[in-house]
């Protein structure tokens, strides 16, 4: 998931998931989907 934050007075797109930062919330968005550090429902 992307959490969007505040930063010195920009907005900023978090992966939940690995912490990376992401100006730009498309870029963040394709990023998680694509993140290795998310926990992947499909492995136990
Ligand atoms: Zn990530």
């Amino acid at each position: 998931m992307v959490s969007e934050t505040e930063r010195d007075g920009e907005t900023w797109y978090e992966c939940d998931a690995c912490g990376l930062m992401f100006d730009d919330q498309g870029d963040a968005n394709a990023h998680e989907a694509n993140c290795d550090a998310e926990d992947p429902s499909y492995i136990q």
